[in-house]
């Protein structure tokens, strides 16, 4: 069996942990991770597969806050995150609070473009106080795709990391995958196999069905990390704040054989880019390009072919010398769940609140997980929670560890 303190009640068994993370996203994983080297029996339950959410079908974009200072200032949110790409250089160092040498980084920088000049912003980004975070790019190191006498645009570097996520995923659950468990409940009235218990604004253990008996998992703390589904978990908990917004994008992909990876934002006349695109290799030697950006923020109102039309006409405007002829094209929608603002608005930082013996927490960002983490270590010393020691501490054999999830373009281009 396992190291796990536990107690038979009729069939009812009891497991005893530290903490219990509900949801196996980027926030969730690298939580789990962090509370494993530190020595806490942390428990990591997710209801579909790791990664799947959100996480994987983000852009991988390490953000150092560029982006958020395109309207020419440095705003909050700018500055905040600036520390993120150098604590996740650390981690692919081996250096970090987690060890993600095993992640592949699939590009060591994420770039800005502007077809045509950046006027505007050309003396912002040289001012002192991006030093060290935007460069210019000189003609012999421009990325290979703007490597043709028909581009005139102005190229920057960032200091932004962009990463496969499904590697960091696997890398943050390595040796530790039979302290996850696969759950099953019903979004709609948790009432499925898997039961969240709570009084009085107290979760009192959640219960969980094996294939031999039934168990209550109970811990000092649970941390709601599911995206999403953490609005519906509240709902279960009877927790009315905090609440939830949703930010919704269609994204367009496009597979191809051209052989070049691009990771840039392309500038429009707005704060938000033109054009977000990264590259992500597929099994059979091509390329997905993953275009967010405005392109996807406005079609969040438009039918799959409107979003495709845009991003066969961008990407024939911008970068006329590719020939995508014979690439396939699909959309993907998915929502960006954050704490709820006053408006619709990207929020500052990663979210973590205490309520009852709970932590509620959103990233806001893939890039903030370090963030998160950092948020929920503060209030479990805070509540003088401490490691109780985790050698050989693994779940039940009778309950499935979570599964990782497949590549998030999987079903996109089969219509
Ligand atoms: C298209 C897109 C592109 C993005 N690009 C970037 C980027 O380049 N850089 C960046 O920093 N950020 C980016 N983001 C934002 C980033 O992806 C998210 O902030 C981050 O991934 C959220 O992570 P999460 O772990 O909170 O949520 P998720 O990844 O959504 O994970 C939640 C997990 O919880 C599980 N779950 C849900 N309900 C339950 C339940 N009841 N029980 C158990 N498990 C449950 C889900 O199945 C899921 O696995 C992007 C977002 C989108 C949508």
């Amino acid at each position: 069996m396992n190291d796990m303190s536990s107690s038979a009640h009729a069939e009812l068994q009891t497991l005893e942990t530290d903490v219990v993370i509900v949801g196996g996203g980027i926030a969730g994983l690298w939580l789990f991770r962090t509370l494993n080297n530190l020595g806490y029996q942390a428990v990591l339950l997710e209801n579909k597969t790791l990664g799947g959410g959100q996480s994987t079908k983000s852009q991988g974009i390490i953000h150092g806050g560029i982006k958020y200072a395109l309207s020419g200032n440095l705003t909050k949110a700018s500055e905040c995150i600036a520390g993120m790409p150098g604590r996740w250089r650390n981690c692919l160092n081996g250096e970090g609070e987690v060890d993600l040498r095993a992640a592949r980084v699939l590009s060591e920088h994420h770039y800005m473009w502007a077809p045509g000049g950046l006027s505007r912003l050309t003396s912002f980004f040289a001012s002192k106080a991006l030093r060290g975070r935007v460069d210019s790019v000189k003609k012999k190191d421009l990325p290979e795709v703007f490597n043709n006498r028909k581009f005139n645009g102005k190229v920057y570097q960032l200091n932004e990391i962009v990463m496969d996520i499904a590697s960091v995923n696997e890398a943050l659950t390595e040796g530790v995958i039979n302290r996850t468990l696969e759950v099953n409940w019903d979004q709609a009235d948790h009432q499925g196999s898997t039961k969240l218990l709570a009084e009085n604004g107290e979760i009192q253990g959640i219960e969980i069905q094996g294939a031999d008996q039934r168990y209550i998992l109970k811990a000092k703390r649970y941390v709601l990390t599911a995206g999403e589904g953490t609005a519906d978990l509240l709902k279960a908990w009877g927790v009315s704040t905090p609440e939830m917004q949703l930010r919704p994008l269609h994204m367009a992909l496009v597979k191809h054989k051209y052989p070049h990876p691009l990771y840039a934002h392309c500038l429009g006349t707005n704060i938000v880019p033109r054009l977000t695109i990264t590259s992500h290799p597929t099994e059979d030697g091509e390329w997905v390009w993953y275009l967010g950006g405005d392109i996807a923020e406005n079609g969040v109102k438009q039918e799959p072919e409107e979003v495709i039309a845009r991003g066969k006409k961008e990407l024939k405007d911008l970068l006329p010398w590719i020939d995508l002829n014979d690439a396939q094209w699909g959309t993907l929608r998915i929502n960006r769940a954050e704490p709820k603002q006053s408006k619709l608005l990207r929020p500052d930082q990663a979210f973590c609140k205490a309520v009852g013996n709970g932590l509620v927490t959103w990233p806001t960002k893939l890039a903030l997980a370090p963030n998160l983490a950092d948020e929920v270590l503060k209030e479990l010393r805070g509540a003088g929670i401490e490691p109780s020691g985790n050698d050989g501490f693994a779940m039940p054999t009778d309950l499935n560890s979570a599964r990782h999830c497949e590549p998030f373009w999987s079903g996109c281009f089969d219509k």
